[in-house]
């Protein structure tokens, strides 16, 4: 049994007087425990969606999300209820998550409660001041207050909580876009280190592949509620074979000055309430061809979805 196992999930949005954004559009992965699965794609590509859906805060429109072999039940209302299930999730603002009237200690003996109260072991032998610690914090920061604290401190601060939960699956949302540059792949590798060590998977959502390279064993590209190029870290990264996953590696400058070809994707994202026919992409690829604005590609078993290479 995998941790997590999703499949052909699909997450639609209702807006008032307006045509539904069906935000995810046929979505299947899975994580196992120990793994670091990173989703990569630009804002409006539905990682967020995904991520509400796979922790439950969202119910799905369609598909099925397994956690642990057991269909995930979407939470209502109810805010500790992550916690209980053992799904964490870390978002990009953590100002909107911590409560601005409980210290920190507090908050963190929140995560190390719900921990124990699933039978966790060693839950209990956790302590606010010793998860500050791990998160690159000094410990005295526990009897502060959140808004006495830098954006960045606030980020390690949730992210100390949703560990302190002991969570079997924990899901970062832009969990570093809120620090500054010099702390994001500090940071995404602490999140990989803290999970890996419990055992735990970890989704890793970003906009930015090249942090998520850093930290995931395997990489998924998402671009407008699909899926488009799946496989090991190592592969998507010196071997990208979907053209819009090109773009986006041929978008990060090179350490070495020497630079990759600095390839502009053509126009903003179409908008996912219309979605364009055929590949989604093919009004922005650049290698489209014909058949390409009438046939989807879906994901093969080689992990692309194009119709470049597809016999
Ligand atoms: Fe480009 Fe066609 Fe491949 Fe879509 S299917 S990514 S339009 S080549
Ligand atoms: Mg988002």
């Amino acid at each position: 049994n995998r941790l997590l196992s999703v499949s052909d999930l699909v997450v639609q949005h209702r807006r008032a007087g307006r045509r539904p954004v069906r935000a995810v559009a046929g979505v299947s992965l899975d994580l196992g425990a120990g793994e670091v699965l990173g989703l990569v794609g630009e804002s409006g590509c539905g990682k967020s969606s995904l991520a509400r859906a796979v922790c439950g805060l969202t119910a799905p429109t369609g598909g099925e999300i397994l956690f642990d072999g057991r269909p995930m039940r979407p939470l209502g209302v109810r805010r500790r209820a992550p916690a209980l299930t053992g799904v964490q999730m870390v978002f990009q603002d953590p100002y909107g998550s911590l409560n601005p009237r409980r210290r920190v200690s507090a908050q963190i003996a929140d995560g190390i409660r719900a921990g124990a109260e699933r039978g966790e072991r060693g839950a209990t032998k956790l302590t606010p001041g010793a998860l500050l610690v791990r998160v690159g914090l000094p410990e005295d920061l526990a009897d502060r207050y959140p808004q006495e604290l830098s954006g960045g401190q606030r980020q390690r601060v949730a992210i100390a909580r949703a560990v302190a939960a002991r969570p079997r699956l924990l899901v970062g949302d832009e969990p570093i876009s809120a620090l500054d540059a010099s702390a994001q792949a500090q940071v995404a590798r602490m999140m990989r280190a803290l999970a890996v060590e419990s055992g735990a998977g970890l989704l890793f959502i970003s906009h930015d592949l090249s942090v998520v390279r850093l930290i995931a064993d395997r990489i998924a590209v998402m671009y407008l509620g699909r899926i488009v190029e799946t496989g090991p870290t190592a592969e998507v990264w010196e071997n990208p074979r979907h053209p819009y996953t090109r773009a986006l590696l041929a978008a990060i400058p090179h350490p070495d000055g020497a630079g990759r070809l600095p390839v502009e994707l053509p126009g903003d994202a179409s908008d996912a309430a219309a979605p364009p026919s055929g590949c989604r992409f093919h009004p922005r690829c650049p290698l489209a061809f014909e058949g390409c604005d009438r046939e989807e590609p879906q994901l093969a078993a080689d992990g692309v979805a194009c119709r470049l290479y597809s016999s």
